[in-house]
Order: C-alpha cells, then structure tokens, then sequence
C-alpha cells in the first residue's frame, strides 16, 4: 500500500513545483536546468503511483475492550481462535509497548483519548463524574440536559459529547470525506459517545433498566426503525434464559485461580462467585444490570454493532465510514472478580469468539482487505491487592474517607475553615479560591501544609501542586503522567498519586480496578490488521494519543484538531 499522506498531496503541489522553475529557469544557469528535469524525474513516477492506488478502506472499524491488559493477549491465547485475537496478532501488526501515558486511567478519559490523539490536559475528559468547579456539582463526563432520551424515561440517559473539548476520528473523516457516517455502540454510553465524537450520525448504549438500546435528540430526530426492530428481538431476554457455564470444562481453567476464590465479589446477594451463574434468578433479582455482569454483555454489542452495519449501510460505498465499537463486559467482570478469576478467563474466551464472528460478518459484507481493524483498551487494570499481600507483595488499601477528614481538619485547625475545600475527587483536592481570597489567604499558604500533611498519609506516593503541574517540565515519568491526565481549567489543586499496587479499601478486599499511572493500568493491547497494514510484532513505544494520527495518516488526513499523539512508525512503515 501506499504512504497515502505524501502521495494525495503531490498532485496539488507539482504544478506549483513546475510554473516555479519554469519561470526562473530562463535566467538561471545550465544546472538548474538540470535540477528541474531531476526534480521532474523523481516526483513523476510517484505521482502516476498515486492515481494506480488512489482508494481509501471501505470501512475503519475501532474496537476498545474495557479494561484488557496487555498480558491477555498471551495468557489465554493458546485457547483463542485463529480467525478471532489469533488473526489480530497473527495477521496484524501488534504493538506490544503500547501505553496511556496519563493518570487517570478510566473509562471516559480511555475513550476520549484513543479517539481525540490527546489526553485529557486537551480533551477535557478528565474522569468519568468530575467536580464541576464552575457549577460547584459533580458533572457527569457525557452529561448533556438540554437532549432528549430516545428509548428510555426523559429524565434519564440525558446524553451527549458536548464536555468533549476536541473533535474526534469520525469527526475529522466526516470533514475530509463528503458522505462518511460514523456510527459506534457500546453497552456504556460514555464508551460510545466519546467515540463517535461530535459529529456521528448515530451512538447508541444499553439501558439495563429497559434491557433496550438508547440515544438522544443529539443524534437523531427520532429512534430509527432498525434500532427498534433491534430491540424488539429481545436479546437480553435470550442470553439472560440459561445460566452462564464455562465454555470449556472448568477444570481446564488452568491460568486462573480456583473458582471459589476469597478475592472475587459475588454477583449475588450472599451467593458464592462460583459457576454456573444462574442468569434467570439473577434477572429477576437485579434485572437486566447482571448481563453486563456476563460475557454476553458483548455478544449483546456485536449485534448491534453488526444490526447498524446492516441498517446504515457501512462500508458499501467508496466513501470511508467508521464503526466504533467498545465491549463493556470485559470490565464489570474485571471489577467484580479479578484479573486471576475462571470468570475474566472464560470472558476473554467467549469474547475471542465473539470477536470471530463479528470478523467474519465484515469479511463477508465488506471483503477481507477493505477494512482497517484496530483493538486496543481504554486503561488496564491491578491485580487484587488482597492476593498480592497474601503472596508477599507490600501492597495494600488506601483509606480516602480518613484523608479527607484529616485534610478538613487541618484547613480548621490552620486557617479556621474546612469549607476551604470544595471537593476530595478522583485524587485530587479542589479549594474554594474566592473563600480564600475573602478569608485574605493565599491559595499557595494552602497548598503547603495540605501537601505535607498529605505526604504522611498510608499509601500515598507522591502530590503534585496546581503550580507544579502548570509550571514544572517533569524528568520524571509519573509525574508527567499527572500532568497530561491534569486540565488547567477543569483539575483540582493537588493531585494525589497512591503507590503502586494500592487501591481504595472501598473495594473492601474483593475485586479491583484502575486509574494509576502505574504500569499495570497504561499497559495494553494494540492491533492493526487489514486495509493498509502490515503484519509483526514491534516494541516501540506508542501511546493512545497516536492511534488516531496513526490512522489519520493511513487516511491521508489531518489528525483531529488537539491532537498531541505521533503516527506510529512500525505500523507506517509497514504500510510503505
Ligand atoms: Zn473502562
């Protein structure tokens, strides 16, 4: 294939080259005269190249798995499928020293990032439920009032991109290719809203209260009709009729603990975490919720993902369209029972064939090479403190409640008003700059004590100030990572970061999760396979901001308009 970002541009920019030196060429010397047939000779055969491979992918099909780490790709692979993860990595190219290169690692940020080629410094995504220091209330990150709910009650699901501070992917393919449609699923909305970016023609997720697909007035005047005949099927029912058993005979389960493990949650009230899951009792328990619980949330997403296709005609025309899909299920599971659990292990398994199936369905309506696949994750995810401790490893459960308490305790003590503190969020402290300022106390007389006092705190590695992360150029790795995850107008004004291997006693020593900077919750997968790539393993490093340059120039396009990541030179050069 061709490096299409070079070779689109000669055409417009050689008869510039030609009426230049034809204009001068009277005057100058015979060398010059020369030059000018050197320069014709060597632009002209590239740009007859051009016109023989002028063609763009039918379709680029975005694939997140929330909260795959890395090391699934190997742990599980001797049982994935050769045409599902097996064809990514085998086919494909992998880039095995991908990363985000940004605390916090969560679900909205994860999303934002792969889709914007920045992080959330630029794209303003800077948690899932961040402190709005403006409206002084928490702000859900793709909250939106003024829309109105498709599929579900009014006052709910209220749902847009409008916090997103960039544009997307989908956006700028919308710009650059008259005609394009961009359309992404997810069982979260923020994993489908973020991907599909201002622009989209369609995002849709799953409302577990109705067990139906929702979107907003954002998108569309009303619920096309192939999403309510969608719905209408009644998956949720189908996969919630019979329980949830190990694909394979759980004894075979040999990369995971045993079943009933004292590190995994409990999906039911008082039950063991133990299969078989009994998937009608738990419905009718917790209803529709649980199936995000199971792998066959994902199956629940590649139908849909597979019905849009279908119904908005992806990847028929010449015109470049994107589908971004993001499989939820892989988290919750993740959450509730662990990275060394029979459930995640019998999740990826399931999820592998799922992935098969949706593979083979775009092969056969789009062809084999006329789409362009990524697969990567929207932050990894820590071992459960408890099993590490138990093994050895001096982790442990940080206490945030107390923290807070003592940080208000000590604005009392000092300066006579723990309302100087707005809001302790997502490992940062917000204060009250106009009480400080009435109070006649400099911001930075707080910072001081709260960050010493901090420091003392069980598991606290390191804190960063509003004025080190605005001013300061960090050596350090971590605290460049506070740094590109930190937005000047949106953070707070210290920013926590918890030693490695720590995470909240609210998980109560069952289950885990992510959002450090820590190795563990950057490090994921990331496969490129068809239209435009090649295949092999490289080790460079890459980060989620070069995805979407990555892509871009594959596309012969401009990156999104914040985007900070690079075009990732294996997968490039693959392509030359
Ligand atoms: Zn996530």
């Amino acid at each position: 294939m061709q490096f299409y970002f070079l070779v689109t541009s000669l055409p417009a920019f050689f008869p510039f080259l030609c009426s230049l030196q034809i204009s001068t060429m009277f005057v100058k010397t015979a060398s010059a005269f020369l030059a000018f047939f050197v320069l014709i000779s060597c632009v002209k055969p590239t740009q007859e190249k051009a016109s023989e491979d002028a063609e763009y992918p039918k379709l680029v099909v975005g694939i997140v798995v929330d909260q795959m780490r890395y090391d699934y790709l190997y742990r599980f692979q001797n049982r994935y499928r050769e045409d599902g993860l097996n064809r990514m990595m085998k086919q494909g190219i992998s880039m095995e020293n991908h990363h985000f290169s940004y605390m916090p690692t969560y679900t909205g940020p994860g999303h934002a990032s792969i889709y914007t080629g920045t992080t959330p410094a630029v794209h303003g995504i800077i948690a899932n439920d961040f402190y709005d220091k403006v409206n002084r209330k928490f702000m859900y990150c793709v909250e939106d009032d003024s829309v109105e709910v498709f599929g579900a009650k009014q006052d709910k699901e209220k749902r847009s991109p409008k916090n997103l501070l960039v544009n997307t992917l989908g956006d700028q393919m919308k710009l650059h290719f008259p005609g394009a449609k961009v359309i992404s699923v997810s069982i979260k909305d923020r994993a489908a809203i973020l991907p599909g970016g201002h622009m989209a023609d369609g995002a849709y997720w799953f409302n577990s209260e109705e067990g139906k697909f929702v979107t907003t007035s954002y998108y569309v005047a009303q619920m096309p009709a192939w999403m309510n005949e969608f719905n209408a099927k009644e998956y949720p029912d189908k996969y919630m009729s019979t329980p949830w058993n190990t694909l394979y005979p759980l004894q075979t389960y040999t990369q995971s603990n045993p079943d009933d493990s004292p590190y995994e949650k409990s999906l039911k009230q008082g039950g063991k975490p133990v299969f078989p899951y009994d998937l009608p009792s738990l419905k009718e328990e917790s209803g529709y919720g649980a199936l995000k619980y199971t792998p066959f949330g994902n199956d629940l997403v590649a139908e849909a993902a597979m019905a849009a296709a279908e119904a908005e005609n992806l990847g028929i025309d010449d015109v470049p369209d994107l589908l971004a899909v993001s499989f939820s299920s892989t988290d919750y599971v993740g959450h509730a029972f662990g990275t060394h659990s029979v459930e995640l292990e019998d999740t990826y398994l399931r999820f592998d064939s799922t992935l098969a199936v949706f593979f083979n369905y775009l092969d056969k309506k789009i062809g084999k090479e006329n789409y362009l696949t990524f697969l990567t994750a929207d932050h990894g995810v820590a071992m459960v403190p408890q099993e590490l401790i138990d093994r050895g490893v001096p982790v442990g459960y940080y206490d945030e409640k107390s923290l807070e308490r003592s940080v208000r305790g000590l604005l009392e003590a000092k300066f006579g008003g723990s309302d100087l503190l707005l809001s302790y969020s997502n490992n940062q402290f917000f204060f009250d700059h106009n009480l400080a300022k009435n109070l006649g106390i400099d911001l930075h007389e707080i910072l001081h004590p709260v960050m010493h006092h901090v420091m003392q705190f069980d598991g606290v590695y390191s804190v960063l100030s509003r004025k080190d992360l605005m001013h300061k150029s960090f050596p350090e790795k971590i605290n460049r990572q506070v740094q590109k995850g930190w937005n000047p107008r949106r953070s707070g004004d210290i920013a926590v970061i918890w030693q490695p291997g720590w995470i909240s006693d609210s998980y109560d020593h069952k289950g885990t999760t992510h959002g450090s900077p820590w190795s563990y919750d950057t490090h994921v997968p990331m496969l490129f396979m068809g239209w435009g790539v090649g295949d092999g393993r490289a080790s460079e490093p890459t980060n989620a901001e070069d995805i979407v340059p990555t892509v871009s120039m594959l596309l012969g396009i401009e990156s999104p308009i914040g985007a900070t990541g690079d075009p990732m030179k294996s997968v490039i050069d693959e392509n030359n």
